[in-house]
């Protein structure tokens, strides 16, 4: 058991909830973000602490400055430090290019680019205090591979594979790893918006011949978190069954 500390963005449901669990049962105290419902982070509380691990629920807008400042200072106080960041929040505004409106485009670039750099940003003083770290982006295929109707989404998931390896580079001297995970189709809350039409497609597109789940994307992140993965920095690994190549 590594008894060390996490905090995971956006940990109330899909990816990050499964991110948040497996990293409990490796032995973290886990900070569960939400910027919802509080009561499905509390859930994800208690389903921590029945592993055996502490854990709180934080609320804060990732693409809030202050937000982001108040969160990381309350996950120090409450567990002394901070080892793992693992930057999952993440929303959707698909349409086509032609369609999308100016603020369809910034609210994703706000959350899911803005949000993982001001996440970032806020922990690596902390982590230089520590003199060690691990971050861990959740990007997306999308950003390699691009995607009909998600200019936003992918300009986003992008940017989050080009700061991963900014962040890497500046960082690697202080000890602090900076990686990035970049799922296939994971069926979550996200994904089941799509028609049944889509998903056929996409499975159609996978060499695995299966959609991916949550905990495939958390088994990778506890990875990434792990002393095991202590020489690697500023990569993006797909998750994806063979989705993208
Ligand atoms: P989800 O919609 O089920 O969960 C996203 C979580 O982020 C939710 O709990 C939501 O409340 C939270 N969130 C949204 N905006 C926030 C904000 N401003 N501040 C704090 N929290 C916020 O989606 P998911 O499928 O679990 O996706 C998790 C991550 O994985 C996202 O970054 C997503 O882009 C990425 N991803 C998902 C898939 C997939 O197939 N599901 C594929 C590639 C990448």
């Amino acid at each position: 058991m590594v008894n060390k500390v996490a905090l995971v963005t956006g940990a109330s449901r899909g990816i990050g909830r499964a991110i948040a669990l497996e990293l409990a049962t490796k032995g973290y105290d886990v900070a569960v973000n939400f910027s919802g419902s509080e009561g499905k982070a509390q859930e994800v509380v208690k389903e921590i602490e029945a592993l055996g691990q502490q854990s709180i629920a934080i609320q804060a807008n990732v693409a809030n400055e202050d937000a982001v400042k108040d969160m990381i200072k309350a996950v120090v106080d409450q567990f002394g430090r901070l080892d793992v960041l693992v930057n999952n929040a993440g929303i959707t505004r698909d349409n086509l290019l032609m369609r999308m409106k100016v603020d369809e485009f910034e609210q994703v670039i706000d959350t899911n680019l803005k949000g993982v750099f001001l996440c970032m940003k806020a922990v690596t003083r902390q982590m230089m205090k520590q003199k060690s770290g691990k971050i861990i982006n959740i990007s997306s295929v999308v950003g390699i591979s691009g995607n009909a109707g998600q200019t936003n989404y992918v300009a986003a998931k992008a940017g989050v594979i080009g700061m991963t390896k900014t962040a890497a580079k500046e960082l690697a001297a202080r000890n602090i790893n900076v990686n990035a995970i970049a799922p296939g189709f994971i069926t979550t809350d996200m994904t089941d918006q799509l028609n049944d039409e889509l998903k056929a497609q996409l499975l159609a597109l996978i060499p695995l011949a299966k959609l991916g789940e949550a905990a495939d994307i958390a088994k990778a992140v506890s990875f990434f978190a792990s002393d095991d993965a202590g020489y690697i920095t500023g990569q993006t690994l797909q998750v994806d069954g063979g989705m993208v190549m």
